[in-house]
């Protein structure tokens, strides 16, 4: 990955970076007279929980705050919030993805209130793509025409890609979903990101093999990243051949609603078995080396969230391989082209 630029400034102080929409949020409790909630919130809002709450207060309905980890919609605790006695659940900070669910849910994104009109501005003589696809993250979507708009008035084509599986706004992007920036590679020179973090760029690069700009509206940076495809698929290729000399494998599965790829995961355990490998289907919470550990396997395969063997690689002590990547080591396909995993409805 490289970088072009770091710490272009152009960020405005904000006091409320985020809407939590209470209005909405007050309407719902009281139309279905809930009598106590639950609420979950992701790790980058757990700081803002004493802005959250009010909300509940105001019309006398009592909270209970899931404070366990939250990674995205796919980790829906529907289930949880019903045990606890709770009429509905509010989820924090991510769109809907579609899951169904037990109780009534209330989906709070969480957009930011950042314009990132400047940045964008004083981003614009970086950026030298004739064709541009723009990608944001829920939390910046509501600027995306906004930004369309400005740079196409500097002269830039710009594409915006459909909604793909997960994803519910067009130009959104989510770590298992990249579809509408795949979708749209092959009609552009690279992509505009919006958003703070290295997480979704690096994913469109990756999935795309373009060259991301990412602009963080918050901080006024921005970055270039290329897909530093020689060395990640090194990487990844080193993966398998470490896993292919293993004999005893964990298919692993999420209980995480949007986790829960069983047919996935029960395909891939018999592909191993019919390769004559030893295969068992691993279901977990949490997907972390404390909990595979003990098993004493030779490798894993996660069918559970798609990033886990991307980013998280490092954590475990014997290899990790995507779906994709098991097949490659069982020879069904060939490494290149390579294709990023990514959760698709015939999986679940
Ligand atoms: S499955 Fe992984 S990438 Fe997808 S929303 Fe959940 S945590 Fe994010």
């Amino acid at each position: 990955m490289r970088k072009l630029r770091e710490g272009y400034r152009g960020g405005k102080e904000v006091t409320q970076l985020y809407d939590f929409e209470d209005e909405k949020v007050r309407r719902f409790l009281k139309q279905r007279e809930v009598k106590r909630a639950a609420v979950q919130v992701p790790a980058g809002l757990k700081q803002y929980l004493s802005k959250i709450t009010p909300a509940f207060e105001d019309v006398g309905v009592e909270v209970l705050v899931l404070a366990g980890s939250c990674y995205g919609a796919c980790d829906l605790a529907d289930v949880k919030a019903r045990q606890l006695g709770c009429d509905v659940l509010i989820h924090y900070g991510h769109a809907d993805i579609g899951l169904p669910t037990c109780l009534p849910t209330l989906y709070v994104e969480a957009r930011m209130k950042v314009d990132p009109s400047d940045v964008i501005k004083q981003a614009l003589p970086e950026v030298k793509f004739r064709r541009l696809g723009l990608v944001t993250s829920v939390q910046h979507i509501g600027y995306l025409t906004k930004v369309a708009e400005l740079l196409r008035a500097g002269g830039i084509d710009v594409v915006i890609g459909k909604p793909g599986f997960m994803a519910k706004y067009p130009g959104q992007v989510l770590g298992c979903d990249l579809g509408c920036a795949r979708s749209i590679a092959g009609r552009v020179d690279g992509f505009l990101y919006i958003g703070t973090g290295e997480f979704h760029p690096l994913g469109v690069a990756l999935a795309t093999g373009k060259w991301v700009l990412a602009i963080n509206p918050v901080s006024g940076g921005l970055k270039a990243l290329a897909p530093d495809v020689g060395i990640f698929l090194q990487r990844r290729k080193a993966m398998i051949a470490r896993a292919a000399a293993g004999e005893r494998f964990g298919v692993i599965v999420s209980t995480k609603p949007g986790q829960a790829r069983f047919k996935l995961a029960m395909k891939l355990a018999g592909e191993l078995k019919r390769a004559g490998k030893v295969a068992h289907v691993l279901v977990v919470d949490e997907v972390g080396p404390e909990e595979l550990g003990d098993f004493g396997l030779d490798g894993f395969i996660c069918a559970a969230c798609p990033r886990i063997p991307i980013d998280d690689a490092e954590r475990f002590e014997r290899p990790i391989l995507t779906p994709f990547e098991a097949r490659v080591m069982l020879g069904k396909t060939k490494f290149e082209p390579y294709q990023m995993d990514g959760a698709i409805k015939e999986d679940f």
